[in-house]
């Protein structure tokens, strides 16, 4: 059981413990303003937010308010608060695509792949049987190697998302998903995620139709690899919505490459997966919904 509160936040009156997922814990602060945070500012991620308060996918990410300096003179975004309009919500983030590393990080991993000794032993403490005989003897796995085969512990490289974290209205929550990879296992996650409020499942499937019908019209979604972003899951006893986060590692195209969103990665062609990710998670609730 982790607890994962940086800060309280003030909305309407109420304070409560905000509740952060991932990423690192100092890269959030409460906003000046009632209902917003404070993410540390990365140019990639605010020119992202720039262009998604035009597009058609402005209702499902956070509203951008601007960016702040604090204080101690750090840049910051200030983003609305997903969880301000509900009362000690839960909340579930799935990192979405078939990776969540960018071409250029493995293109980088390549460049003088030296043997790793500490991404061997964090390899066969995961699984002893993962290197090759080749590895085991060398006792060292390349970093572009490790990158790939990392993206196969978990349900990243077959159903393209992964379970970041989830916390519960009781205030439990867990990070504990790195291989939680296979259906039935997505399925006892999510099932547990939502026991107390079971009518949410399809508020979250309509929701993730939306979600689908903007992205398809979205010149956003068309022009970009959106890779290590997330769909944030929110619901309380009321209410429940899902919101696209996260676009620190979401990149503009180059000109000459279009990709859907939707066929295998091969290396150098840009896929990130994410309608992959999404269709899963919408078939997943959906065969949820009808046990
Ligand atoms: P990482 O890259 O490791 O995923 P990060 O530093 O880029 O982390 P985010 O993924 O954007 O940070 O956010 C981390 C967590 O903070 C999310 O999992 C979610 O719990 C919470 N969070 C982020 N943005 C919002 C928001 N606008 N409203 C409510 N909660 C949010
Ligand atoms: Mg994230
Ligand atoms: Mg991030």
């Amino acid at each position: 059981i982790v607890q994962w509160t940086p800060f309280f936040q003030t909305y309407k009156k109420q304070r409560y413990p905000w509740v952060q997922l991932a990423g690192h814990q100092g890269n959030f602060k409460a906003g000046p303003e009632p209902g917003t945070i404070l993410k540390k500012l990365c140019p990639k991620e605010q020119m992202c937010f720039q262009v998604l308060m035009k597009d058609s996918l402005k209702p499902f990410v956070p509203e951008y308010k601007g960016y702040i300096t604090t204080d101690d003179g750090e840049l910051y975004l200030q983003l609305q608060d997903l969880l301000s309009e509900f009362s000690t919500p839960c909340v579930m983030d799935c990192k979405i695509g078939v990776r969540t590393y960018l071409e250029e990080e493995l293109a980088k991993a390549k460049e003088k792949p030296k043997l790793r000794k500490d991404m061997y032993e964090k390899m066969i403490q995961i699984d002893p049987e993962a290197p090759t005989e080749e590895e085991h003897r060398l006792k060292g796995v390349t970093k572009p190697r490790y990158m790939v085969w990392r993206e196969t512990i978990s349900s990243t490289a077959t159903l393209g998302f992964r379970i970041e974290g989830i916390r519960k209205s009781d205030g439990k929550s867990s990070k504990d998903f790195k291989t939680t990879k296979t259906r039935d296992q997505i399925i006892e996650a999510f099932q547990d995620f939502t026991d107390e409020f079971p009518y949410v499942i399809e508020k979250y499937i309509s929701r993730l139709h939306d979600i689908r019908n903007a992205l398809q019209i979205s010149k956003f979604f068309a022009t970009h690899e959106v890779i290590g972003s997330s769909l944030l899951f929110v619901h309380d006893e009321k209410n429940a919505s899902v919101w696209l986060i996260d676009f620190a590692k979401t990149i503009i195209l180059p000109s000459e490459v279009k990709i859907n969103h939707d066929s295998e990665w091969i290396v150098g062609n840009h896929e990130d997966g994410y309608l992959i990710g999404l269709n899963n998670l919408i078939e997943v609730f959906t065969e949820m919904s009808k046990i």
